[in-house]
Formats: structure tokens, C-alpha cells, sequence
């Protein structure tokens, strides 16, 4: 089938449609990506996107299945997509593992996703970003995307996400850690879950204390919640609602996705630029020019007006 008619099919509603697109743009060439895009682009910016990161055993799968029940009471759709940057496997093959994910299986509304990440340096594959494109098109009214912490992704996550939630648990010195890694900037709402176990003021005491050090103009608030049992799941959906809320009335959703397609259109044409580079001649016009700048017969000036125009060739 050609993109054309799976694109066709999977705005029409049909689930089929939509995992077989996203395995086309996990493991697509260049080309076929850019033609899902293209036809996808202008089914998208509907979709809430909310960005679930925090240490492994924090609770985020708990958290996010007991979000999408919170979210499909209200009637919301919900697509999940559950990255793992260190797990070399892609596709529908983790889901079985996500045991707690199973009490949506049967939910028509709800659709989860693994991803494995070939990104770069330890960061999300460039695939992430197109896939919640996808389960955006597709018309789901929230998409979680759901992340281990392990440094770069988060940071990502938060360039993708309209709100990110940051999780962690107490008695882990979880905060601290959290803030020596940098996670703390990116959160527009924290979660410190596993708030039935001792500490969990603690931790949430220590999360207020370091964001004194000065935050831009929203506070991310801090939701304790016990995911297991769904206590303090409606305030933390309520917590990111609010956050969205201020997020249109501020203009800042809009700046986000200008920042966001800006950093998409360079990565693209820079991509586009290194492999032209690469290819001219059948050789590689760098590893030439370089040569002849260190053997005196070229300035390096010189040799990158060659290089550049080369492209127009
Ligand atoms: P993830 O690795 O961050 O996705 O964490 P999981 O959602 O897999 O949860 C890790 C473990 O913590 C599981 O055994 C959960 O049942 C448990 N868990 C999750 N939420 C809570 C909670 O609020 N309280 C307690 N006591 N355990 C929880």
C-alpha cells in the first residue's frame, strides 16, 4: 500500500492503518519519511502532548495508565508513546511487558505504543518526534510520551512535549539527584509519586526549596500522588490543565512550536547538507578538500566556499 492510502486510512480512524505507519516511519528511508511528514504535517497541532520522564521504578508507567483513566472519564482519546532509550527493541514487542498498561488494552480510545531509541548520543532517535507527528494526525486529543531518565531524553522530551511532567519518589534522594542532572529546568509539573511512603513531603519540601533559586514566570506546581491507587491523579491532570491553560493565554505554546519546527527544519537541513558533503563526486569532497588545505595548497577559507558550492551542483 502506498503512503497516499495509509495516511488516507489511518485519518480515517483505522488502527491498522496507524501502527503500520509508525513502523514505516521507525524504520522508513529518508525519502519515505518525508513523504508521511508532508502528508501529515497539516492534520497536526491538535493534540495535547504531555511528557511523562523521572528515574526507572518512579512509577511513570503507573502514573501514565492511571492519566489515561483519569483522561478517558472526561471522554478525552489517548495515545501513549513509551520511549526507552537503552532497549535496542522497537514496535509493539514491549507491550506485553507493560503489564499496567493492560487495563486499556480492550479501550477503543486508547492506543500505547514502545519505541526503542537509536538516537543520538543517548538522547531520543529522531523517529520520536515523527512518531507522536503521527499519533497527533491521528487524532487523539492527548499524547503522552513516555520517558526513562537517563539525561538527554529528558531535555528532548521537553522540546517536544506542550507540558512535561517530571516524577520522582521519595526516600531516593531523588531530588537531588534530579537537580545535579538538570531534570528540574525542564519540569512544568512535578510529580512526586509513591506519596503513601514516608519522605514524600520531604522530597516535595526539597523540590520547592531549590525551585526558590528562580524559575522563569510559571512555578511548576508540586502534585504528590499514589499512582497504584489513583490518589492525587485528578489534581496532577488538573495541574497540567492549568499548565496548558497557560500556556495558550501566555503565547507560549505558540513560541514553543515555532522553537520546535525551528530546531526540526535545522536538523533537517543540516542533515540534508552533511550527506550532500559526503556524496559529491562519489567521494567524499571533505576528506579531499581537507587534504589539500593541509598540504599548503588550499586555504581553509577557500576550501569551504568549495564545499559550499558544491550544494548547487
Ligand atoms: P517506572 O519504571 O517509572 O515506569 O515505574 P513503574 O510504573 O513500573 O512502577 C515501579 C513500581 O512501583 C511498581 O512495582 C509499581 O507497582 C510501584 N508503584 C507505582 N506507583 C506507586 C505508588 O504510588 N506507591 C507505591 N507504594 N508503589 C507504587
Amino acid at each position: 500500500m502506498d503512503n497516499r492510502e495509509l495516511v488516507d486510512r489511518l485519518l480515517a480512524g483505522e488502527r491498522r492503518a496507524l501502527a503500520r505507519v509508525l513502523t514505516r516511519v521507525e524504520d522508513g528511508s529518508e525519502e519515505r519519511l518525508r513523504e508521511i511528514v508532508a502528508l501529515l504535517h497539516p492534520h497536526t497541532g491538535k493534540a495535547q502532548m504531555v511528557g511523562i520522564t523521572g528515574s526507572p521504578g518512579v512509577g511513570k508507567s503507573t502514573l501514565t495508565s492511571a492519566l489515561i483513566g483519569h483522561w478517558r472519564s472526561e471522554g478525552k482519546t489517548v495515545a501513549v508513546l513509551a520511549v526507552d532509550p537503552s532497549s535496542p527493541f522497537s514496535g509493539g514487542a514491549l507491550l506485553g511487558d507493560r503489564v499496567r498498561m493492560q487495563d486499556h488494552v480492550m479501550d477503543a480510545g486508547v492506543y500505547v505504543r514502545s519505541m526503542a531509541s537509536r538516537g543520538h548520543l543517548g538522547g531520543l532517535s529522531w523517529a520520536t518526534p515523527q512518531a507522536l507527528l503521527v499519533l497527533d494526525a491521528a487524532g487523539f486529543d492527548v499524547v503522552i510520551v513516555e520517558t526513562v531518565g537517563v539525561g538527554q531524553a529528558e531535555v528532548e522530551i521537553a522540546s517536544i512535549a506542550d507540558t512535561t511532567i517530571v516524577a520522582l519518589a521519595p526516600g531516593m534522594g531523588d531530588a537531588i539527584q534530579a537537580a545535579k542532572a538538570g531534570i528540574l529546568e525542564v519540569a512544568d509539573v512535578f510529580c512526586v509519586n509513591k506519596a503513601d511512603r514516608d519522605g514524600a513531603d520531604r522530597t516535595a519540601r526539597e523540590l520547592r526549596d531549590m525551585q526558590q533559586l528562580g524559575h522563569g514566570d510559571w512555578l511548576a506546581p508540586i502534585c504528590k500522588t499514589v499512582a497504584a491507587t489513583g490518589v492525587g491523579i485528578a489534581e496532577l491532570a488538573e495541574a497540567v490543565q492549568e499548565h496548558a491553560s497557560w500556556l495558550e493565554s501566555s503565547g507560549a505554546r505558540e513560541r514553543r512550536h515555532v522553537d520546535r519546527a525551528r530546531l526540526q527544519v535545522r536538523e533537517i537541513a543540516l542533515g540534508t547538507i552533511r550527506r550532500r558533503f559526503h556524496e559529491v563526486e562519489g567521494g567524499d569532497l571533505v576528506d579531499a578538500l581537507s587534504r589539500r588545505v593541509a598540504q599548503r595548497e588550499l586555504d581553509p577559507y577557500t576550501a569551504a566556499d568549495q564545499l559550499l558550492a558544491s550544494l548547487d551542483t
